[in-house]
Parts: structure tokens; sequence; C-alpha cells
């Protein structure tokens, strides 16, 4: 049987990125309060979220996308671990490059950050009527209000284009999105 414990161990010494703790309990509010049973998750990592999200209810099913073979085959491990794999459907592919036909309640995205609006334009036609998409690290850790004064080039083109999807979801009409301050910055966007 896994335990989460180790998973953070292994993503804090490994210097593997998985939601914070408070993104973690957000989504798992999130699914009970509203009774999510499918989620699609882009961004597997080493399955932490994806674990952590099925736990919540047994009827729970998750897709999870990830286009990293090493990430990949340590969430396959990890989730075979937690007895899990048939209510966890891992893909090995580029979320960009694919095509999902199912729809569901709760889409989570947690990929490349440079490609939020991609994500999003790309797999809003995967959500079912009142679902929602929720993205994480919108703040990234307080860099997004300055991004003037970051040295780093990429550092502050990364942190430009997180502000650019955030005026997205101000600015879209076929979407309303709740910005919360919880963890590192979350959204929730649900079709009007
Ligand atoms: N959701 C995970 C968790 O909290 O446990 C963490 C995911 S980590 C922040 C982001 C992951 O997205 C990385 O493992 C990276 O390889 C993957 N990724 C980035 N761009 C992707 C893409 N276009 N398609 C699929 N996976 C992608």
């Amino acid at each position: 049987m896994g335990s989460i414990t180790s998973l953070e161990n292994y993503a804090k010494e490994n210097h593997v990125p998985i939601i914070q703790k408070e993104g973690l309990t957000f989504l798992i509010n999130y699914i009970k309060e509203n009774n999510i049973q499918s989620i699609l998750e882009i961004g597997t990592a080493i399955g932490y979220s994806a674990i952590n999200m099925a736990l919540v209810d047994q009827n729970i099913k998750i897709t999870t996308i990830e286009r990293d073979k090493k990430m990949y085959n340590l969430a396959q491990k990890n989730i075979r671990n937690f007895n899990l794999e048939n209510r966890i459907t891992l893909i090995l592919a580029d979320a960009l490059e694919i095509n999902i036909k199912d729809k569901y309640d709760l889409i989570f995205i947690d990929a490349a950050k440079a490609q939020y609006i991609k994500f999003f334009e790309k797999y809003k036609h995967n959500l079912k009527q009142n679902g929602a998409i929720i993205t994480d690290n919108l703040n990234f850790h307080g860099l997004t209000k300055h991004p003037e004064e970051i040295t780093s080039k990429n550092l502050r083109s990364l942190v430009t284009k997180i502000n650019n999807y955030k005026k997205f979801l101000k600015e879209n009409e076929e979407f309303k999105t709740e910005f919360y301050s919880t963890g590192d910055g979350i959204t929730v966007s649900k079709k009007m």
C-alpha cells in the first residue's frame, strides 16, 4: 500500500513540483461540495494530486495526462501501489497533441504554465454542463504582482504569460472565473 507522506517526501527530495497543501485542500473541498465524479487532469507528475483526488470518494474516476516518460512511469507505479489503477487512467502524451472525447465534471490544469490559455481553449470542450476548470499557481510565489522587477528574462516572460492568462480569464465572455488567493492563487472557471 502506498503512503501520501512518502510521495510528498519523494517530491521534495527530487524537486518534483506538486500541488501545495492549501491548494490541495481547496481542490478536495471543491470535489466534495460539488459531488464531482469525473476529473480530467493535465499534468500528472508523480500522481500525487490524482491519487489525493481519487481518495476523496470511491466513485471518482480520473483521467490524467503526462508527457514526461520518467514521471509517467513513477505515477504508474504510485497509482498501482494505491490500488487505484481502475479509477485513474494515465495517458502518456503531450496534452496539446492528443484529443480526448469524454466530458468531465472537473478539469484541473496543472502543466506548463506558459501554455495555460492553450490548455483552457482546447479542453473547455471536454467540460460537462455546470462543470468547472480549475487552475493553480496563478500568483506564482508572488512574482506576478511586479513582473518589471524580475531580472531573469525567461522568468519575466513566464510571469507575463501567467498574467496574460489571468487577463484572458477576466475578459472571457464564455466563462465566469472566481479568483482565490488560497495557496499560490487558484481560479475556478464555469461556463456562463
Ligand atoms: N498535478 C501534479 C501534482 O500536483 O501532483 C503536479 C504536476 S507538475 C506541476 C506539471 C507536470 O506537467 C510535469 O510533470 C510536466 O511534465 C507536465 N506537463 C507539462 N506540460 C505538459 C503537456 N503539454 N502535456 C502533458 N504534460 C505536461
